[in-house]
């Protein structure tokens, strides 16, 4: 064997005596087959097969299996965001003439696919109260093939009463998916109430540390998973080892942290309420939030992401104020270890249910920050603001 034969032939290691508990991130496009027959019938493998690195490798399996179990689903879909993971259940099921009802609160770029995309293919939508309950039954017409749902809205928290919905629509023969990013499969389980797609922001709390990408959708139904597998491999859409090792690591301490933010959340929402520029706090466990007595029955705990509504007279006072922020961030993409705040402005998106208040949302997702150090931040900033309201 010549040098050059040599770099690119790896010799073959014992793995004799050896076992991580790390999971191996294995990177392929080209899956090695053990002899020509074997290759010719590489489709014969089918979706649970290897055939291509774009079609799976034990590392995104391995995701895709924790995932599965954590949702008690029996199969799990990765594909490259949470926005993909929403449009890859949608794209499958829904022809033209075909409908989906999304609710109000919807994560907004779901309402432009919707809008921008379904709409000119033929495919209508129907924007619902996301309070509806089974009153949905009223709303679903004769082609309407999907309903989605997202508990709790997750910039103005309203908590849907998913087994209503789920209910309603089974009996009119619709398929339900859910946007459970939120939740994660910790504290919400929509497939044990009988949805048919659990959908996940990975992310979000999974990947955990604002630096990955990925999205999930687990189902119960084998042909469900058959069909959205379908257009998954037929648009080319993978996921990459490398981010799905990332979230591998992320899922082993998302209960701690989880469970962390959502209890300083807890504390924080209360407290909040306290304040003059605070008009309304919006978070699940207080009773004053939409649907808050669905999150008792129906959710196991908190995540760490709620909102509230300041008052409108103090809005030309936000942006000065917010540059005194050090330790939260600025910014949109949640449930990392820093702690954010995003600014919103809904009422101009809202559609089905007019948007009762005037003044602008503060999204607060709470990271892993010491608690004392970031009140004292929240609480300078809402003082900043109240001093403009009296003076
Ligand atoms: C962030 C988010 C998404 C989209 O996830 P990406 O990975 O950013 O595309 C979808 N739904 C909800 C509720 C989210 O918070």
């Amino acid at each position: 064997m010549h040098d050059l034969t040599r770099c690119v032939l790896h010799p073959a290691v014992s793995h004799v005596g050896f076992a991580s508990l790390a999971v191996p991130t294995y990177r392929a496009s080209t899956i090695r087959y053990e002899d020509a027959q074997s290759f010719a019938e590489r489709w014969d493998r089918g979706f649970d097969g290897y055939t291509y690195g774009l079609h799976g490798t034990p590392t995104t399996r391995t995701l895709e299996g924790q995932i599965s179990e954590l949702h008690g689903g029996i199969r799990t879909i990765l594909v490259p965001s949470g926005q993909a993971a929403i449009t890859f259940t949608m794209l499958p099921f829904l022809r033209p003439g075909d409908r989906v009802l999304i609710p109000d609160h919807v994560y907004g770029p779901v309402r432009q696919f919707c809008c921008d995309y379904l709409a000119p293919r033929g495919i209508g939508h129907t924007v619902y109260d996301p309070m509806i309950g089974s009153r949905i039954s009223d709303v679903i017409t004769g082609g309407t093939k999907l309903v989605w749902i997202e508990s709790p809205g997750t910039g103005t928290m309203e908590v849907q009463d998913v087994p209503a919905i789920i209910r309603a629509a089974k009996a009119k023969g619709a398929l339900v998916g859910c946007d459970n990013t939120w939740a994660t499969p910790l504290l919400f389980k929509p497939l044990a109430h009988g949805a048919d797609f659990a959908v996940e922001a990975l992310s979000k709390y999974v990947g955990g540390h604002s630096d990955l990408l990925l999205g999930s959708i687990t189902v119960s139904d084998i042909e469900l998973h058959r069909q959205i597998k379908l257009v998954v491999h037929h648009t080319g859409v993978a996921v990459s080892p490398d981010e799905v090792s990332l979230a591998l690591r992320g899922i082993e301490t998302m209960g701690v942290r989880v469970a962390h933010a959502g209890r300083v959340s807890v504390a924080f929402a209360e407290r909040m309420q306290q304040f003059a520029v605070v008009e309304r706090v919006l978070h699940p466990a207080l009773p004053s939030c939409p649907g808050h007595e669905f999150w008792k029955r129906d959710f196991s705990g908190s995540a760490g992401l709620f909102s509230v509504v300041l008052k409108p007279e103090v809005a030309a006072q936000l942006g000065p104020a917010m540059k005194a922020l050090k330790l939260f961030a600025i910014g949109a993409s949640w449930g990392g270890t820093r702690s954010l705040i995003a600014p919103m402005a809904v009422k101009a998106h809202r559609t089905a249910v007019p948007w009762p208040h005037d003044g602008t949302i503060l999204r607060i997702s709470i990271g892993l920050e010491d608690p004392d150090d970031l009140w004292n931040e929240l609480e300078s900033l809402l003082r900043t603001l109240e001093s403009g309201l009296t003076s």
